[in-house]
């Protein structure tokens, strides 16, 4: 995804705006990343340069926690333990 499209994103939970931004591979575009709410503390993946921007209903477990788990060390400290959906236990 492009950095600018971070202008039009809101959270599609509580629609906060805007949203923290976290780079962690990055080409021409953002191949890997983080999108956070600061307002619910929902996360948001950037995989395969798309940011999946889904309510908590349509997301899953198995995909978002080994991508939790990956990138941890790159994560705010308050999202791996009390982020939302999926946190560390
Ligand atoms: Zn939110």
């Amino acid at each position: 995804m492009k950095k600018r499209l971070m202008d039009i994103l809101a959270c599609p939970i509580d629609k906060h705006h805007p949203l923290d931004l976290y780079v962690f591979k990055e080409n021409e575009e953002i191949e890997e990343g983080l999108i956070v709410c600061s307002k619910c503390l929902r996360w948001y993946p950037i995989r395969d340069e798309i940011p999946e921007m889904l309510p908590d209903e349509l997301r899953k477990e198995s995909e978002d926690m080994p991508f939790l788990k990956k990138w941890k060390d790159h994560f705010p400290q308050n999202i791996v333990f009390e982020g939302k959906p999926f946190r560390l236990k």
